[in-house]
């Protein structure tokens, strides 16, 4: 395993996150209670993400940078949707992160929900953010969501970028996946995979994130039986990776009892080799010794140093880089806004 000295590993790295939800916790109740994962959808996410902005944008990108800060996750790959709001906003979500000081790989999840011309902002918005240097994916929401020519037109675009495709895949019955067929490679970040036949046929690293999985209801994806690589990810709820790493080996462990806390600790690799400067960041812990076996069943483990490409961001309880309660003060503003947007418009 990664570990570089009794009670340090390097920086850990969130393979799934969707910073733009870091506000939506106390959102107003949904005008109807989802009875499926469609209807979360529905209900939840594509009304939040309809009401994001540059402002709430950029608070949710901070709060969910510096939760991640604190919990030792130095590197996250975010996937972002904000349909009123496409031009500029993955630079947003680089500065923010930047700002906090906490590694991003950014992705614009192109959709065709919004017709034609929603579909083609998203795909500008991640050429323009690929062509200016930021460093990411190409994004596309889901195939179940995207024409034809939008999945067509996003791989054509990562090959030209030298960078993969970063989608959800079969994360419910209704997410179909074969539409991607011929178009994945190695490079691919396939999300999820509940719901795909293990034959699938589909290249790329398949990105398990277990408490979203439970929380929506949509079942297991028994990442073990694919031939793919396996990430970890949160989906949106935080970046704690131990914590998400204890929730990947229970339900590993659940389905398949000879799982091992090594097993499932492997998953944190593909997060490493996408982001590798992550390895050399150091995080020091309030425990000894940092091994899976261990950590498997010990809640409450938390950093008590982090120090990012030789920068201490993290030392004695609080960040050094930013003050922890004007972002979170800051934050809390933009939620009540976003709050109220989502109640005046529902
Ligand atoms: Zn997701």
């Amino acid at each position: 395993m990664a570990v570089i000295g009794d009670n340090q590993t390097p920086g850990l790295v969130c393979a799934h996150h969707h910073l733009y939800s870091s506000l939506a916790r106390g959102m107003p109740a949904p005008p109807a209670t989802p009875t499926n994962f469609l209807e979360i959808l529905q209900l939840v996410w594509w009304r939040l993400d309809t009401a994001l902005d540059a402002n709430t944008i950029e608070w949710s990108a901070k709060l969910g940078a510096l939760e991640a800060l604190e919990r030792g996750c130095t590197a996250i790959v975010d996937h972002h949707e904000s349909p009123n709001a496409i031009e500029g906003s993955l630079s947003i979500i680089a500065d923010a992160c930047a700002e906090v000081g906490v590694r991003v790989n950014c992705s614009y999840g192109i959709t065709d929900r919004h017709g034609a011309e929603g579909a083609a902002a998203g795909l500008a918005e991640n050429d323009r953010f690929l062509a200016a240097g930021g460093r990411g994916m190409v994004g596309l929401h889901a195939a179940f969501t995207c024409d034809d020519d939008t999945i067509a037109a996003a791989a054509e675009m990562a090959t030209n970028h030298g960078v993969g495709v970063h989608v959800h895949v079969a994360e419910g019955e209704d997410d179909t996946w074969q539409q991607l067929r011929g178009h994945t490679n190695n490079d691919w970040w396939l999300v999820h995979g509940v719901h795909l036949p293990s034959d699938h046929g589909l290249l790329g690293t398949i990105v398990h994130n277990p408490r979203s999985n439970m929380n929506n209801s949509v079942g297991y994806s028994r990442p073990q039986r694919f031939a793919n690589a396996t990430g970890l990810g949160t989906d949106g709820i935080g970046a704690d990776m131990l914590d998400e790493f204890r929730v990947a080996f229970v339900r590993a462990r659940e389905h398949d009892v000879e799982t091992t806390p090594d097993d499932v600790w492997s998953w944190l690799e593909p997060g490493w080799s996408l982001m590798p400067e992550a390895r050399n960041d150091v995080v020091t812990w309030n425990y000894t010794p940092m091994d899976p076996w261990r950590l498997a069943y010990s809640p409450g483990v938390s950093p008590t140093r982090v120090e990012i490409d030789g920068e201490v961001v993290f030392a004695n309880g609080a960040t050094t880089k930013v003050d922890a309660n004007e972002i979170r003060a800051k934050a809390a503003e933009a939620a009540q806004a976003l709050f109220t947007k989502l109640e005046t418009t529902s």
